[in-house]
Formats: structure tokens, C-alpha cells, sequence
């Protein structure tokens, strides 16, 4: 069964294929030219469907499933800023890097050092058999001090409830197991295995 993610961001498709090891994954752009696609959505959940719509109508193949996430970081102090405008707090075109020192600015301007704050991630789901999508929350706190270099994105600046590194320190292994991608990919894999089973079943029950 082909599942195909709605991404080329090479980082993303690395954690999704490393999340579902047990699968076969391909991002859309192995299979058809990639195309932008306008993410216009007021919710985490509204991009994600519309980046798995795009590609499941895209690709034309009833037997794909598409999963597309769109994801974020919601900081209580600035009223949960930038949460879906994570990726361009700094502007268009605004790098990794740019939108980091944006929210660290932000959080000074406001004078605090530190805020609550969670990730979020949104999984969509598209197929044949209909749509869906999972969410999966890590909650920790943002520092206005940069700390480590592994992760990417607001990471350096996270500290995840319960540790006192920030996901920068941390281990790609640590992060793995807490993170909202992981679990919202775990929820996914439910719902792929029900679509296996429903597609499976389909067919046993065709040739009785
Ligand atoms: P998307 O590609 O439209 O989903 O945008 C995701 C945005 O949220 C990017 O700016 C990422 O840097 C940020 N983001 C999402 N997940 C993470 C994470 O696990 N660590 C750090 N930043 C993240």
C-alpha cells in the first residue's frame, strides 16, 4: 500500500519515514513534479487537509493514502503567537533562523524571559475511504536564551516540561518520544491500519 506524505521538506520527511519504520512512505514529490499549494486554513487542521487534498487529487491514484502535517508553536504570553503562522512569524520568505530571533524579540519586547508554550501538530489523512485527522501536543516553556544545536526550528529556545535542556541539548532520540509529531504519527498509524484492514477485507470478502 502506497503511502504518500504531502511534503518535500526534507527534515519532515525524514521524521515521518523514521516514525512509521514499518512502512512504505514516499514524499509526493518521488512520484509527480512538485506544485505550491496555498495554505490558507484558519486551524493546524484546516492546512494539513488542505495540503492532503492537494496531493491525493494531485497524484489521481485510488490507491494512495496521503498524509500531510502542519504544525506550530503557540506561546501563552504573546496570546498563542505565532501557532499557525510558525513558519513565517518572520516574514515571507523568513528562514528557520529569522523566525527563532523574531519570537525571542517578541518575548523581550514584552519583557519576559520565559512563557508557557506547546507545539502542535496536525495529521491529515486522505484516501479513497474518506478524511481525517489526529493531533498530537508537546507542552513545555520557551527561554529567550538559545541552547544547543540539535532539533531544528523554535527548538534551541523549548524546554520541554519535565527536563531542564532545551530540545537544542536534548537527543534526537529524547525528542523522538515526546514530541507532537511522534504522537500524532502514532495516531495515525491506527487509522492506516484501519484502512488496511478495510481494503483487505474488501477484497476477501469480493472473491467469497
Ligand atoms: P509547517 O511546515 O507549515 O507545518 O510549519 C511548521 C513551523 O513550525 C516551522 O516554522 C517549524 O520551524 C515549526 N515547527 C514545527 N514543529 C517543530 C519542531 O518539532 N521543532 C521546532 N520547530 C517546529
Amino acid at each position: 500500500m502506497k503511502v504518500v506524505l504531502a511534503t518535500s521538506n526534507k527534515g519532515k520527511v525524514r521524521e515521518i519515514i523514521e516514525l512509521l519504520h514499518d512502512r512504505e512512505v514516499f514524499p509526493y514529490t518521488d512520484l509527480i513534479e512538485g506544485f505550491e499549494i496555498i495554505e490558507d486554513g484558519d486551524t493546524f487542521k484546516e492546512n494539513a487537509l488542505i495540503k492532503a487534498r492537494a496531493v491525493y487529487t494531485a497524484l489521481g491514484d485510488p490507491e494512495a493514502i496521503v498524509i500531510a502535517d502542519d504544525s506550530g508553536i503557540s506561546v501563552d504570553v504573546l496570546g498563542g503567537a505565532p501557532g499557525i503562522y510558525s513558519a513565517r512569524y518572520g516574514g515571507e520568505g523568513a528562514s528557520d533562523r529569522d523566525n527563532l530571533l523574531k519570537l525571542v524579540k517578541s518575548l523581550k519586547e514584552k519583557n519576559f524571559q520565559t512563557s508557557p508554550a506547546h507545539y502542535t501538530a496536525a495529521i491529515a489523512i486522505v484516501s479513497r475511504e474518506g478524511e481525517n485527522c489526529v493531533h498530537g501536543w508537546m507542552h513545555g516553556d520557551v527561554i529567550t536564551e538559545l541552547r544547543g544545536e540539535n532539533g531544528f526550528g523554535y527548538d534551541p529556545i523549548f524546554i520541554p516540561s519535565g527536563y531542564v535542556q532545551t530540545l537544542g541539548e536534548l537527543a534526537s532520540d529524547v525528542k523522538k518520544g515526546l514530541s507532537h509529531r511522534s504522537k500524532g504519527l502514532e495516531l495515525a498509524k491506527i487509522l492506516i491500519d484501519q484502512i488496511k484492514f478495510l481494503r483487505s477485507h474488501a477484497g476477501s470478502t469480493a472473491t467469497k
